[in-house]
């Protein structure tokens, strides 16, 4: 018999997922030429041919014992110096590899994250619409999420709900941006609000609260937009990141945690994090992922094409009658579902072909996901059925 607490989990297993397999079945039904399947967020476009190279040239020359060996629990040194190098380059910091963890993707480096900080009954912060496994992490560690509603006109923070829902319990806040599922990037002045706010209740409780960023799309940005550098505006700032995203790696389990050495009892969470590494069973990070990291840690693929997906799909859609908040970034849109209903949006879609998740997977209804990190031509010729779609509506 399964636990009660996996019960409940496998009965709310992604929506997502199950679109997924939605969209199979469909291809078979209606021919794989006639599925749109924007429904997940796995991409299209291939690791730059730099990544193969640097495959090659770690199974060429490094120590086939190092390499196939157990090292701390953190990741192999070299590798963290070059993360902390990177990210010096780029943000002027002076981190070194003790502020760097390597982990099992973003999912991994969360899971770490949360489990040193939060203890049974302790409060996580998200924003509406938030990526749905974030609710399954805090479980994890028996945390109580806390959901600050959507700001639906411009996918940012409803600053007042913030700071009313900071308790005594509020140990950590989670931030996406840019963000998945609307393409939202925060503005600077968005994130010093949030410090702002994090700030004063800290003081007020007496607590240490941590911003912890998940920038798994810190690459794919539009348009020029600026990611601010959060750990700058916020000192007790975690970030995680991916090389999910913007190497075309998923499925490679890589990311990082950055700690920087000013946030709050900054000794007890890089052990409290390394040892989670370990405690949660990754042990560390895939070892050969580490070691090529460290050849392309500047590296991004060829990322344009979201873009023009971008571009192409919010000019056509607007023009049909879909109201959308323009992504800044990430292979996401969140367009308003053109009934209330998004479920019942999302399974009428399936008549035209177009595989898109309802909003209530992302705790914000009323609204549905487009994952356009699909081909330009499959974006081009799924423009009919998104004008179906909407028609099948009006009188
Ligand atoms: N966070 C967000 C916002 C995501 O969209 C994803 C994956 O889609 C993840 C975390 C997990 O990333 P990874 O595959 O690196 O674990």
């Amino acid at each position: 018999m399964i636990s009660e607490k996996m019960k409940k989990l496998v009965k709310n297993s992604s929506a997502i997922r199950a679109m997924f397999e939605d969209g199979k079945k469909l291809k078979a039904e209606l021919g794989e030429e006639n599925v749109y399947d924007f429904s997940l967020g796995n991409p299209s476009i291939l690791p730059p041919s730099n990544v193969k190279d640097a495959m090659k040239n770690v199974i060429d020359s490094e120590d086939e014992m190092i390499l196939h060996g157990y090292m701390n629990n953190a990741g192999f040194e070299d590798v963290r110096r070059a993360v902390s190098n990177s990210i010096n380059k780029k943000h002027g910091t002076e981190y070194t590899e003790k502020n760097i963890i390597m982990t099992v993707g973003a999912a991994g480096g969360l899971n770490v994250a949360l489990k040193a900080l939060v203890d049974k009954g302790d409060e996580v912060i998200v924003i509406a619409p938030f990526f749905g496994e974030y609710t399954n992490y805090i479980s994890n560690v028996d945390g109580v999420q806390v959901t600050i509603s959507p700001d639906t006109e411009r996918f940012s923070i409803n600053f007042e709900e913030l700071e009313s829902k900071i308790t005594p319990k509020t140990r950590c806040m989670i931030v996406n941006s840019p963000n998945n599922p609307t393409g939202a990037v925060y503005s600077e002045e968005d994130l010093k609000k949030i410090s702002d706010i994090l700030n004063k209740k800290s003081q007020e409780y007496g607590i240490d609260i941590y911003l912890i960023t998940d920038e798994p799309y810190r690459e794919i940005v539009f348009d020029s937009n600026v990611i601010p550098f959060v750990p700058s505006l916020y000192k007790n700032t975690i970030i995680g990141y991916s090389y999910a995203k913007s190497l075309s790696l998923p499925g490679e389990r890589i990311g990082y945690l950055v700690i920087p050495s000013e946030i709050d009892d900054f000794d007890n969470v890089l052990s409290a994090m390394t040892c989670a590494n370990r405690i949660l069973g990754f042990v560390n990070a895939p070892s050969f992922m580490q070691k090529v990291i460290a050849r392309v840690v500047d590296e991004t693929a060829d990322l344009s094409v979201y873009e023009r997906n971008e571009k192409t799909l919010y000019n056509a859609l607007t023009e049909y009658g879909y109201s959308i908040v323009e992504p800044k970034g990430t292979f996401y849109m969140f367009p308003k579902a053109p009934i209330e209903d998004d479920k019942k949006f999302c399974a009428d879609a399936k008549k035209y072909g177009l595989v898109v998740v309802p909003g209530s997977s992302f705790g914000c209804p009323g609204y549905f996901r487009i994952a356009f990190c699909v081909t330009e031509d499959v974006v081009k010729r799924s423009l009919p059925a998104f004008k179906k779609a909407i028609d099948a509506y009006k009188k």
